[in-house]
């Protein structure tokens, strides 16, 4: 294609030559030789060869993990050395920056500048985070009150009772197509801080970055076993890693759908599960709101990454009084989101991350239209080599419509009237899902009785999609278990022992 910027030879090099699986710090084949094809989202063209995982690989990769979380080198490390070690990674990622956001860009086709500025940077910034709380994981001490049996006269207590975390063990780690090397790194970070080691499935789409970031592993000084990393089919490596009754505990990002079968497949043996699952996020505007700001945040919300964000503000619900006003701006600023290859600085909106999910988001307008949803501004793929789909604004006055309520995974915005803050709560709470929402008013008292009635695990009051390392996100409802961030995220990854002495 003409006018596409070349990408470094390192990348062009990492992309050519086949990849394979990092087990106990080898890289190697898959046991059967299999590997699979992956396409680059701009072009639909075949871009890599990658050893295909399956439960024989997952074994060795298990046992490895295991043979790790036993070792002197692991076990005995101790929490500052841990810290050093996740603080060097980030430090090799940084260094390396420029050809990870490359390396994302013909992995999964996002625009280079959401590749620098969120999806690498925010990898390095929570390998920080949780690289400082390594050193931090405290227990407790209790005074207790079981009855003390001793002689009266016998001087001190009784019992020593004391509380402490202990990392769970071995995880599987499972991550999703659209954010690969973030989704990844906000996994990894926490498990190793806690002292886990870990088997990784990346999405069988978008490998790529991961196993790169697997090279810096090994730089970074972890000893071997310690991160495994086994690319493959979620029904053939995933499902493998899910049923193995070595691994304690799994991590999983990716849809509701998938989330339920790894509840199910793990309670065989009662597998620790943790699940950041899809969403369908509302976005109220009251009538007092800052509507150039409410559009042009929620514009980025939906279109960012091609609306392929599991927080995407998928859903605009508009006090009626302002609807034609705040429609008018959405449209405006959609409009403003330049359809483009992400290599290129120009480019807003990259392409979608196969045919297959460009065939799902226009499956959803259409449908949209015959339930009676109108198009305001896009609805079709756009016409040229790659996976791309115009940035879309639908009207849907039915909030029970399949375009209203289902997770679409596409640059698909849709707008419904309401009239008052019960009917806009009611709308909002409505879905099964249950992972973000977003306010807009000027009103302080509304703006945070309406944050309480909210089913959602993150609000953003007259803002967007500000995320921080320190505020743990997850779903209520469908949207998922427990929370990834914060001290809650690395909590997923410790076991609670409480210990009583007898003086
Ligand atoms: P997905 O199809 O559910 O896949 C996610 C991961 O699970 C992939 O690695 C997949 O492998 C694997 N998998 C599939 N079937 C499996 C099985 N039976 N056992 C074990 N693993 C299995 O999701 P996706 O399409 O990649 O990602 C999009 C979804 O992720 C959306 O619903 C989005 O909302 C959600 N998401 C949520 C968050 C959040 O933080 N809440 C963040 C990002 C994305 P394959 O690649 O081979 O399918
Ligand atoms: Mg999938």
């Amino acid at each position: 294609m003409t006018g596409i910027p070349e990408v470094s030879p390192e990348v062009a090099k990492f992309v050519s030559s086949e990849r394979g699986m990092l087990i106990d710090g080898k890289w190697q084949p898959a046991q059967d030789g299999r590997s699979f094809a992956t396409y680059d989202p701009a072009t639909a063209q075949r871009l890599a060869s990658v050893a295909r995982g399956g439960a024989a690989d997952i074994d060795l990769a298990v046992e490895a993990a295991e043979r790790a979380m036993r070792s002197v080198a692991w076990r005995r490390m101790t929490p500052a050395k841990r810290q050093k070690l996740l603080w060097n990674l980030a430090d090799l990622l940084e260094q390396h920056a420029e050809e990870f956001a490359e390396l994302e860009v013909r992995n999964q086709g996002q625009p280079i500048w959401l590749a620098r500025d969120l999806n690498v940077q925010g990898s390095v910034e929570s390998l920080r985070y949780y690289a400082g709380w390594a050193t931090k994981i405290e227990g407790t001490t209790a005074t207790l009150s079981v009855p003390d049996e001793r002689p009266l006269g016998e001087f001190g207590p009784a019992f020593h009772g004391y509380g402490v975390r202990q990392p769970v063990g071995v995880v599987g780690l499972i991550t999703p197509w659209n954010m690969p090397l973030l989704m990844a790194a906000q996994k990894l970070a926490p498990a190793l801080a806690a002292g886990c080691t870990v088997v990784l499935k990346p999405a069988e789409e978008t490998p790529l970055s991961a196993l790169r970031l697997g090279e810096l592993v090994c730089e970074a000084g972890f000893p071997p076993g310690v991160v495994n990393i086994v690319p493959g089919l979620g029904h053939e490596a995933g499902a493998a890693l899910v049923a193995h009754p070595k691994v304690r505990k799994i991590s999983f990002t990716g849809s509701t759908e998938v989330g339920k079968k790894i509840v199910e497949a793990s309670a065989n043996d009662l597998k620790r599960v943790s699940l950041e699952l899809g969403g369908k996020s509302p976005v109220i505007v009251f009538d007092d709101a800052d509507l150039d700001r409410a559009a042009e945040t929620t514009a980025f919300s939906i279109f960012v990454n091609a609306g392929q964000m599991c927080f995407a503000g998928s859903r605009l619900l508009v006090q009626r009084t302002v609807l034609d006003e705040l429609s008018s701006r959405v449209v405006d600023a959609a409009r403003e989101w330049t359809v483009g290859h992400g290599l290129l600085e120009s480019t807003r909106l990259g392409p979608l991350i196969s045919e297959k999910q460009r065939a799902r988001v226009l499956d959803y307008v259409e449908g949209g239209v015959v339930e009676g949803a109108e198009v305001l501004v896009g609805g079709r793929a756009v016409d040229r080599e790659g996976f791309y789909f115009e940035p879309t604004v639908c009207v849907a006055s039915d909030p029970s419509v399949r375009i209203a309520r289902e997770e679409i995974f596409g640059p698909v915005l849709v707008l419904t009237p309401f009239d008052t803050v019960e009917e806009a709560l009611e709308i909002a709470n409505g879905t099964s899902y249950g992972l973000a929402a977003t306010v807009w008013t000027k009103d302080v008292s509304r703006a945070h009785r309406v944050a309480a009635e909210l089913d959602a695990g993150f609000v953003w009051v007259n803002t967007n999609l500000s995320f921080d390392d320190t505020l743990p996100f997850g779903g209520f409802k469908q949207s998922g278990l427990g929370r990834e961030s914060g001290f809650e995220g690395i909590a997923q990854f410790l076991e609670w022992k409480s210990v009583v002495l007898g003086l």
